[in-house]
């Protein structure tokens, strides 16, 4: 496939006290991995459990973000790495478990508050 997407790079940050940008406005992938309407779907899960949990908004958008960041800034690797026709990198942080994905996106569930951040 060819097209003239490209891959925001990490780090970008995504929010301010008032204000959060989710799917591809954060973090949007070049279309490889076809994952990009995904990740924006489990952010609005997530961004709306965190609203729901946290005692201010600005805790909320800091919750999103050290739980979606690793995730995300994985498959925008993968991506870029396909597009370059490479293998993907070992990511930094070992992938979710889909026992620990599932429970993430649950709305009965509560939202993982340790270190477990991806
Ligand atoms: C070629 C291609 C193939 C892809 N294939 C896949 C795939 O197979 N699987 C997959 O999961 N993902 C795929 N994706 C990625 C996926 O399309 C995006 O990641 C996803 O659409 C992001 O959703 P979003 O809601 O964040 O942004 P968008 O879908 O871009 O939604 C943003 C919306 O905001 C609107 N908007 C912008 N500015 C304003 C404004 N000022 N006021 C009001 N509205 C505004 C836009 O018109 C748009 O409707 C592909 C992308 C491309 C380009």
């Amino acid at each position: 496939m060819v097209t003239n997407a490209v891959d925001l790079p990490p780090g970008l940050r995504w929010h301010t006290p008032r204000a959060v940008l989710i799917g591809d406005a954060a973090h949007a992938a070049s279309p490889a991995t076809g994952q990009g309407a995904s990740m924006a779907l489990e952010d609005a899960v997530i961004l709306a459990k965190a609203l729901r949990d946290a005692p201010t908004p600005a805790a909320a958008f800091a919750d999103y973000d050290r739980l979606r960041r690793p995730r995300v800034e994985t498959n925008i690797a993968s991506s870029a790495a396909l597009s370059a026709g490479r293998p993907p990198a070992k990511p930094q942080t070992p992938p979710l478990t889909a026992e620990e994905l599932i429970g993430q996106l649950s709305w009965t569930t509560p939202l993982p508050s340790g270190t477990r951040s991806q």
